[in-house]
């Protein structure tokens, strides 16, 4: 049975405007995993598609292309991801299993960065500085960079992906895009859109299959300037290694360890309220969620009771469900490694006070992790010092601002961290101690399409949304002129 929806009328790599259904490495399947289904069929593609779609893409930019033209792109994009909302919203849950009201929430996200770069792209207009140097006008123009190559995971399929999109489409820039295996689905519904409003033949591609030929290609085709990547820091640092010779610009959205530190002055309810939205969003499968729960050791009875009162009542399961608070693990790797994240906390002498062992799976779908609490939590253990990416709370304890603030920091990664407390000298005071890129202070919200976000440390360099995330995408040009 393969998916019905009309944004997915035709399914396939996507190369200078045709579909591609065939290639020479055979097809793979997409599954949806909260029950096996078959979504679709595609075409497993490797180097020679590749190097057609950048070469495609090359060809269409067009040197002092209008940026207005660009803008009326995003901006209709905006608008066509909204009205298609639903429609997007199915093929997420289908492809990746979070619940539907979550996935509709990724759409309006993920249109918010079309709004939002459009809303930009004046500042890609020339800049003449003020007075003549030298006896010359100096001018800056913002070209665009040339193809852009993007790679992104499973877990916001559509919003991870059209956040590159969008910023690469208003700095004018050719496009390719190898979404994650287990989600390309979102990505053929966005060329769809792209191909009825009528962008540019070969500025938008998709291509999928084994990820290693199709990185590499990325990594040493002359054409590629700019490669924009999220995903673990093993890949990112592969991607950053293949492409040193060739110069390529990278950007490196990679692996987080969250801290979520809770003091005694905080309002501990709140804070429970936020550590359950941020920490059980697509089944704790985001790199923003809170990785460790830190709580001085006065309010740990408390809050951790209020954690796991709140942990309990969720329900997991097929996220069309309207019951269910979440959906499966992406796949059965996931599911273990999270099951052995928990095992090896409990023979460390972890207590779990909610959640159960997880039962055996058999297949690759199917993934329902129980909801688990861990407390009595130490920096030995896997759920400390890994990113477990599940729907595992694990809460130590720490004594004083200054023990917090350094088991915080004790991670080689800095993506986002969150801190709970009444007192707002001590926010000021985190806020220049914690070594991490987004920080949320009495709330556990993730970034926004107007702000800055990536990481600090071993999460990566270079910034997606905000102004920061339009000039990954260009190159800055000067004219002296006399
Ligand atoms: P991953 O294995 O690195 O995969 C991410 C993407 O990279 C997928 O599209 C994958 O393709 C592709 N890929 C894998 N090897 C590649 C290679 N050699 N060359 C080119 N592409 C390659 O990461 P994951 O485990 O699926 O995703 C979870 C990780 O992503 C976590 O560490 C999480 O923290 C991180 N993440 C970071 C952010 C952020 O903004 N910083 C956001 C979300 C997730 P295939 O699917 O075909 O293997």
């Amino acid at each position: 049975m393969t998916m019905q929806s009309k944004l997915l009328e035709r399914t396939g790599g996507y190369i200078g405007g045709q579909w591609i259904t065939e290639a020479p490495g055979g097809n793979f399947d997409v599954i949806n995993p909260a029950n096996g289904d078959v979504l679709a069929r595609l075409p497993n593609m490797a180097a020679p598609e590749c190097v057609a779609a950048i070469e495609i893409a090359e060809r269409s930019l067009r040197p002092g292309e209008p940026v207005s033209e660009r803008r009326r792109w995003l901006e209709i994009l905006h608008d066509r991801l909204l009205a298609m909302k639903e429609e997007f919203a199915k093929i997420i849950t289908s492809e990746n299993g979070k619940p539907l009201r979550e996935a509709l929430v990724e759409v309006e996200y993920a249109a918010g960065f079309f709004r939002f770069f459009a809303e930009q792209t004046p500042r890609l207009e020339p800049e003449v500085l003020p007075g003549r140097m030298r006896n010359c006008t100096w001018t800056i123009h913002r070209r665009p960079a040339g193809v852009a190559g993007l790679i992104a995971p499973w877990n916001f399929p559509l919003a991870m992906m059209g956040k590159k999109v969008a910023a690469a489409l208003a700095a004018g820039c050719g496009i390719v895009i190898k979404p994650a295996r287990q989600t390309p689905l979102s990505m053929i519904a966005l060329c769809h859109v792209a191909e009825q409003i009528g962008l540019p033949v070969g500025r938008l591609n998709v291509v999928f299959g084994p990820a290693g030929p199709i990185g590499e290609t990325f990594c040493t085709h002359p054409a590629v300037r700019v490669i924009s990547f999220t995903g673990s820091t093993e890949t990112g640092e592969w991607l950053a290694i293949k492409s040193a010779p060739h110069l390529k610009r990278l950007a490196l959205e990679l692996g987080g360890n969250a801290p979520f530190l809770v003091f005694e002055d905080a309002n501990l309810e709140r804070a429970a309220d936020a550590l359950i939205a941020n920490k059980f969003r697509v089944a704790g499968q985001t790199c923003v969620c809170a990785n460790r729960v830190l709580v001085q050791a006065r309010a740990a009875a408390q809050f951790t009771e209020l954690v796991a009162e709140r942990v309990r009542k969720l329900r997991v399961g097929d996220g069309f469900d309207p019951a269910s608070d979440l959906g499966p693990l992406i796949d059965r790797a996931q599911y273990e490694k999270v099951a052995a994240h928990v095992r090896d906390a409990l023979a460390r002498g972890a207590r779990r006070i909610a959640g159960s062992d997880p039962p055996p799976l058999s297949h690759d779908w199917g993934a329902f992790f129980p909801p688990t609490v861990l407390t009595g939590v130490t920096r030995d253990m896997k759920v400390c010092c890994e990113e477990t990416f599940g729907p595992v709370v694990a809460i130590a304890t720490f004594d004083t601002e200054a023990e917090a603030v350094a088991a915080a920091n004790d991670t080689c990664y800095g993506l986002a961290a969150y801190a709970f407390s009444e007192d707002a000298d001590r926010l000021d005071r985190l806020s220049s101690q914690l070594q991490f890129g987004h920080l949320g202070f009495n709330t556990g919200t993730g970034p926004r399409p107007e702000a800055p976000f990536g990481g600090f440390k071993r999460s990566g360099y270079g910034r997606e949304g905000g102004v920061d995330g339009l000039f990954e995408f260009c190159e800055s040009q000067v004219v002296a002129r006399a």
